[in-house]
């Protein structure tokens, strides 16, 4: 099975890069890979825990990007992590994501919900994880206002919630240029996914695969039937790549491991169109 993108607790999945293999390894996952959210900090650790456990590792990101106030998300196989256009890019993220987080969990403090910031720190696992919701998710579990992520989201983080607080994100045009730049491989992640919310439009999905995009993962979870045909059609019509992938977080969503996969035909396009170098590990 090649299951193309997951989280550890470089960014908001639950596990180590090293248990995410274990867990993977468990799975019968033979191609794992890591995507965490505007990092590329688990790789070290992925790689030298696939030696161990023989899974082949893809190194990934995935890119938060945006289109007139839309949330893109862009998976990025492959890419150059020195590239400097693209250090520098997830630089700017970072520096919003962590000012936004101060700043939604103040409104939540002014507004009498238990929590403090150094809750949320709390919940973090490291310098230079990539923040987000899910850790304010995690401390107002830990505090007891909610059960779950999930309910988080439900009631305090979603963007009609009164604390949501946008962060900066790269214009998706821009962020496919620059991940090409980089030699890497751009995926638009659960394109059609409108569970997540406001999801772009096809002409927009038409200019990212004019801009260089290189396929769209049409199976996902948060995708319903309707919504994998579509994208399917999609990729038909603008010749791009179909991958299927898991978007595992631990235990931070209900997703297993595996439940969408990728063909070895993709994976080996992705491998063929890297310029930047970095190989698939492969054991
Ligand atoms: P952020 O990037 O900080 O705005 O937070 C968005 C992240 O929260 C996404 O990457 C998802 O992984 C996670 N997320 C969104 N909705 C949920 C949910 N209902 N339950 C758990 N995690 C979620
Ligand atoms: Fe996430
Ligand atoms: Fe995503
Ligand atoms: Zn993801």
């Amino acid at each position: 099975m090649i299951d193309l993108h997951t989280h550890s607790n470089a960014s908001d999945g639950t596990q180590p890069p090293a248990e995410l293999v274990a867990a993977a390894a468990a799975a019968g996952i033979g191609t794992l890979a890591l995507t965490d959210h505007d990092t590329t900090q688990g790789w070290a650790e992925a790689a030298a825990a696939v030696e161990l456990v023989g899974v082949d590792l893809v190194r990934g990101i995935e890119l938060s990007t945006t289109h007139r106030g839309i949330s893109i998300h862009l998976l990025a196989y492959l890419p150059d992590p020195d590239d400097p256009a693209l250090v520098a890019e997830l630089r700017q993220t970072h520096a919003s994501r962590a000012e936004r987080l101060r700043t939604m969990v103040t409104r939540m403090e002014e507004a009498g919900v238990p929590i403090t910031y150094a809750d949320v720190l709390a919940q973090v696992d490291g310098p230079g994880t990539t923040v987000g919701r899910p850790h304010i998710a995690d401390a107002l579990v830990a505090a007891g206002v909610v059960p779950t992520r999930d309910a988080a989201f439900e009631w305090y983080l979603r963007g009609r919630s009164g604390f949501y607080v946008p962060h900066y994100a790269t214009p998706v045009l821009e962020a496919v240029r620059l991940v090409r730049a980089a030699g890497g491989v751009p995926v638009m992640a659960h394109p059609l996914a409108a569970a997540r919310g406001r999801v772009v439009s096809d002409d927009v999905i038409e200019a990212m695969a004019e801009a260089g995009l290189a396929g769209i993962e049409a199976y996902h979870h948060d995708h319903t039937p309707a919504q994998t045909a579509h994208a399917l059609d999609l990729a038909g019509n603008l010749r791009l790549f179909v991958t299927g992938s898991s978007d595992y977080h631990g235990t931070g969503k209900v997703n297993v491991l595996g439940e969408h996969t990728t063909t070895p035909e993709v994976l080996a396009q992705i491998e063929a169109e890297a310029t930047s170098g970095i190989p698939v590990l492969r054991h």
